[in-house]
């Protein structure tokens, strides 16, 4: 699959976040796992956000809205989260398109590394 990333990075799907997604390699930073987050997001794939969310703060269900389409990321700020970093946090805004209206999601998240692995730890959602 070709085409833009739909987490804006610019690069194509196949060289951004669909090696993540397809469980062929993980993401080497806590950016990386936050861009892949949004596009599993934006893909509905429930399976990578559970997968890439820690087991302790992970929902038990977790619902996607269908008609929420999740079509920008801006990486505003992130701090820690590199290759010899154990935790990390990303500030981003998320734009979305929905029927009932557009909206902006701005979020500080925090990440952790597990067993080599960047989860998604939890974040404050900003107003
Ligand atoms: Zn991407």
């Amino acid at each position: 699959m070709s085409g833009r990333c739909p987490c804006s990075s610019g690069d194509t799907f196949d060289a951004c976040c669909e090696p993540y997604l397809r469980g062929d390699a993980d993401a080497p930073t806590a950016e990386k796992l936050m861009r892949s987050r949004f596009t599993a997001f934006a893909f509905g794939d429930v399976a990578y956000l559970r997968k890439s969310w820690h087991p302790k703060t992970v929902p038990t269900a977790l619902d996607i809205d269908p008609n929420q389409r999740w079509y920008r990321l801006d990486i505003l700020d992130s701090d820690a989260g590199g290759l010899f970093d154990e935790t990390g946090t990303v500030r981003f805004e998320a734009r979305y398109k929905h029927p009932d209206g557009a909206g902006t999601m701005s979020e500080m998240s925090r990440f952790v590394r597990v067993d080599g692995r960047w989860l998604y730890l939890d974040g404050v959602v900003s107003p």
